[in-house]
């Protein structure tokens, strides 16, 4: 090699070297985030999940009690500069425009927004007292709506696009023995989250879904009604239930709010930026998926 060449090569190397050592940016630095149901356990590990990459989180949440609590727990590892919380119903109308509206004020707006906050109850269709279906309606079906109005008006008036996920369910796509108030509300999750990957794509706003199949480790739901009633329809107590999961999945394994939160990550960040109106299924491989 001629002299000039070989130390043009020598030094984009040693430049090269540099940059590996250097630490490399987070994936979601600068972003801000709200995710709905914050306080639970898909919805703090999503947090957390972003609050690694750099994002600046705000946990919003009904209950009070819970998202103390999960502050508190974020507290020893994150600034409370870049975690806050909002308690938040998301069937209020009212509630939903004023969390955006503090979010403008402490955050400067909001570029990632993920609709999580839910409830599971259901029961026969024969015992499906119209509360419990406009229960179901109402938090999961309007509540996602709410949330997802709010932030496509800041969205575009902002004008950089920005990415939207829903957390709906497995059993928005497949029926549920004596669900169907649940079956329905997350099925309608899912219809809206696409017709608004729709709406959103000119404005570069994407909107994209993650479908958990059963959480039972560290979600509030499974600590209440559903599981009773879950226990009922199966014949089984907790730990028959998440066996019966694991065994159903082609992986044999248990789908943790973690893995649900790595969904959420990926469509949040840039690394899913030609993916909108898509679905990701974390199910460990639902057999059932499969044989329909
Ligand atoms: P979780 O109970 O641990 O968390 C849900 C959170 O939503 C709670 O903190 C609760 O206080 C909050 N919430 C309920 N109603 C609200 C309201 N009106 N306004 C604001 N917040 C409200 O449950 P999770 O397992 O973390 O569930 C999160 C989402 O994932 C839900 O939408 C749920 O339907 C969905 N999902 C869960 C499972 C599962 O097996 N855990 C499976 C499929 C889908």
């Amino acid at each position: 090699l001629p002299e000039q060449e070989a130390f043009d090569i020598e030094y984009w190397l040693l430049e090269e070297a540099k940059l590996q050592r250097m630490p490399k940016p987070k994936a979601l630095a600068g972003r801000v985030a709200i995710v709905t149901g914050g306080a639970g356990g898909i919805g703090s590990a999503t947090a957390e999940r972003y609050l690694s990459e750099g994002a600046c989180v705000v946990l919003a949440d009904i209950d009070a009690d819970a998202l103390a609590r999960t502050q508190d727990n974020l507290a020893g590892r994150y600034s409370k500069d870049v975690v806050r919380t909002v308690q938040m119903d998301v069937t209020s109308e009212d509630g939903v425009a004023q969390a955006y509206a503090d979010m403008a004020v402490e955050f400067g707006g909001v570029d990632i927004v993920v609709s999580n906050a839910g409830i599971a109850s259901s029961a026969p269709i024969e015992d499906t007292t119209l509360d419990l279906w406009n229960k179901n309606m109402s938090i999961l079906s309007t509540g996602y709506f709410l949330v997802a109005r709010a932030a496509f008006q800041m969205l575009k008036t902002q004008g950089i696009g920005g990415s939207m996920v829903f957390v709906a369910s497995k059993n928005g796509l497949a029926a549920s023995p004596n669900a169907s108030a649940y079956c329905t509300a997350k099925a309608s999750e899912i219809h809206l989250a696409r017709c608004l990957a729709l709406e959103g794509a000119p404005d570069g706003i994407r909107v994209n879904v993650v479908n958990p199949d059963a959480v039972l480790r560290g979600s509030k739901i499974w600590s209440g009604e559903w599981l009773e009633q879950r226990a009922g329809t199966y014949q089984t107590d907790k730990e028959g239930l998440e066996d019966m999961y694991r065994q159903r999945s082609l992986l044999k394994r248990s789908v943790l709010p973690e893995d649900i939160a790595e969904a959420c990550y990926f469509f949040a960040s840039d690394v899913s930026a030609k993916s909108t109106g898509n679905i990701i299924n974390v199910d460990a491989g639902n057999v059932q998926s499969f044989t329909r």
